[in-house]
Formats: structure tokens, C-alpha cells, sequence
């Protein structure tokens, strides 16, 4: 039997898989974010929240035992490599997951929108993988884990920037498993359908109007269709997959893509 034969890792299952790990949730103080710090908190892993949602942000690290990091991430001053690098000190575990959304025909799109999204949801958790990989290459372990959507494997209309935005994180997750790999470093993207979280019931309005149908009918005719299970992903199913992802027990899983979409990419 040959060295490359032998476990290397330590896989032993644990309650407390994250226990001495510090995890980074972006977007972390509401909705999936703050589902994501909970579970992860719950399996031993500092969670650090970065929002810029002050508030939000310092009640539930407060209540995890956690710290937070108020910052606004659209913000350059806030995302410089000083910064990161300071931010990024001793991250084990990287979420991105702060997102935001912008229901319009591309004709109509505004074009500082489309820059925005883009920044937000692929520019910066370049940044933000970019400041983490040197530490967690040092230490020989890093998870990243890439809050992506259906959205990043299929299209919707009206929703160009979020699409084009998501399908980037898919490969920059890829590269990042690429590089990662021999450094003890996976990054894996999770891929949910409509979740039940304040960014989808401010959507439902939007889509109302776009579409031209009462906001009644938005859940059946346009966010359901698609799907086997007809009802919303809730954020701690997510949340759940994600402390999968950074647990010991998924070592070997990287560059990969994980839906939680009732079926709808089964199509
Ligand atoms: P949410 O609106 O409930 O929470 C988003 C969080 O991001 C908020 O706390 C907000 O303050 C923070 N945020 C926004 N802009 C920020 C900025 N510039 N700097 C720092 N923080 C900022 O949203 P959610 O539904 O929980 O979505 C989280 C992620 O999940 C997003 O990336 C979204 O695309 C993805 N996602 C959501 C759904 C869904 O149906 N809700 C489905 C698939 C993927």
C-alpha cells in the first residue's frame, strides 16, 4: 500500500465537529445567514457575523457567543486588503452569503444595479476568498462555502445581474476548489430554490409587478413552478447542509454544488 493510500485526516463524526474552528458568515443577520451562524455555533465553531446590519449583527453574535463585524461590503475602504487580511486572521470557515436582489427586464435594467449585484455577490467573495486562502493554507484546513442559488444553475427572466452574479460564484468556487485542494482547503457552493427569509418577501411585490399578476399568485405561478415540493426551502435546512459542508465528515467533497430546490434542476 502506497502513502497516498493512507487517511491523512482525521474523519471521526462528532457532535461538536467545529469545536477550536472560526467561521465567517457574511450577510449574517438575517435569513439564511443568521440560520447558518446558529448551526454552525450549535457544532462548536466561533462565528464571526459580518453585516452591515450593526444591530442585527451584534444581538445574535451576542447570543452565540460570537463577535460581529459591521461592515458594509459594497463599501472599497471596508474591503482593501488591510482590511481583509485583518478580518480574515485565523477564518476557518468563509460563508459568503450577503446577497441582494433586482427584479427587472434587461432593457430596463439600471446598469449601476447590474454593478452592484455584480460586486456584492461575486467581487467581493473573491476578495474575501482571496484574503482567507493564505491563513488557511498555513494552517493546512479551510472551508469555503458559497451561498449560490438554482440561480446558479439555471435562469429566470428578469433577473440578470442575480443570475450572472450567481453562475460567476460557481466557477470561482471551482477554481477555488482547484487551487485549494492539496492546501486541506475545499470550497463547495449550496444551490437553494425560494427560501423563506425577508430578501424573498420583499421579492414577492416585485415579481407581482414585473408579471403583472397579484401578489397572491406569486408563490404558485412563478416561484413554485418549477418545483417537485411545493413549498419554501426554511433557512436552518440550508444551514444544515452548510455545516455539513464544513464539517471533517466532507473532506473529500470540493468543487461541487449542492441543491436544496424541492427538484426544480431536476428538469
Ligand atoms: P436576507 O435579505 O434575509 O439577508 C441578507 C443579509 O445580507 C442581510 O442581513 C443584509 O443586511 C446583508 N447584506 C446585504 N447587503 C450587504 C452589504 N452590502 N454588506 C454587508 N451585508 C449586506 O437574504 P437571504 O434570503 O438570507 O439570502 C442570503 C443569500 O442566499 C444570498 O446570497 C441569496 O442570493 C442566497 N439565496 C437566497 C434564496 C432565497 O430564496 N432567500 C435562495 C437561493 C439563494
Amino acid at each position: 500500500m502506497t502513502d497516498m493510500l493512507l487517511p491523512t485526516t482525521d474523519t471521526t463524526p462528532s457532535s461538536l465537529p467545529l469545536v477550536g474552528k472560526r467561521a465567517l458568515v457574511t450577510g449574517g443577520a438575517s435569513g439564511i445567514g443568521a440560520a447558518v451562524a446558529r448551526t454552525l455555533a450549535d457544532r462548536g465553531a466561533h462565528v464571526v457575523i459580518a453585516d452591515m446590519d450593526n444591530d442585527g449583527a451584534a444581538k445574535l453574535a451576542d447570543e452565540l457567543n460570537g463577535s460581529s463585524w459591521t461592515v458594509n461590503l459594497l463599501d472599497p475602504d471596508a474591503v482593501t486588503d488591510r482590511a481583509l487580511a485583518s478580518a480574515m486572521d485565523g477564518v476557518d470557515i468563509l460563508v459568503n452569503n450577503a446577497g441582494i436582489q433586482k427584479i427587472s427586464p434587461i432593457e430596463s435594467f439600471d446598469p449601476a444595479d447590474f454593478r452592484r449585484i455584480l460586486t456584492l455577490m461575486l467581487e467581493v467573495p473573491f476578495l474575501l476568498v482571496r484574503a482567507a486562502l493564505p491563513g488557511m493554507y498555513a494552517s493546512g484546513f479551510g472551508r469555503i462555502i458559497n451561498i449560490s442559488s438554482v440561480h446558479g444553475l439555471r435562469a429566470s427572466p428578469f433577473k440578470s445581474a442575480y443570475v450572472t452574479a450567481k453562475h460567476g460564484l460557481e466557477g470561482l468556487s471551482k477554481v477555488t476548489a482547484l487551487e485549494g485542494g492539496e492546501h486541506g482547503v475545499t470550497s463547495n457552493c449550496v444551490n437553494p430554490g425560494y427560501v423563506r427569509t425577508p430578501l424573498v418577501e420583499k421579492q414577492i411585490a416585485d415579481q407581482a409587478l414585473v408579471h403583472g399578476i397579484p401578489e397572491s399568485d406569486v408563490l404558485s405561478k412563478i416561484m413554485l413552478t418549477e418545483s417537485a415540493i411545493k413549498r419554501l426551502v426554511e433557512p436552518h435546512e440550508v444551514a444544515s447542509l452548510v455545516a455539513w459542508l464544513a464539517s471533517p465528515d466532507a473532506a473529500m467533497v470540493t468543487g461541487a454544488s449542492y441543491t436544496m430546490d424541492g427538484g426544480w434542476s431536476a428538469r
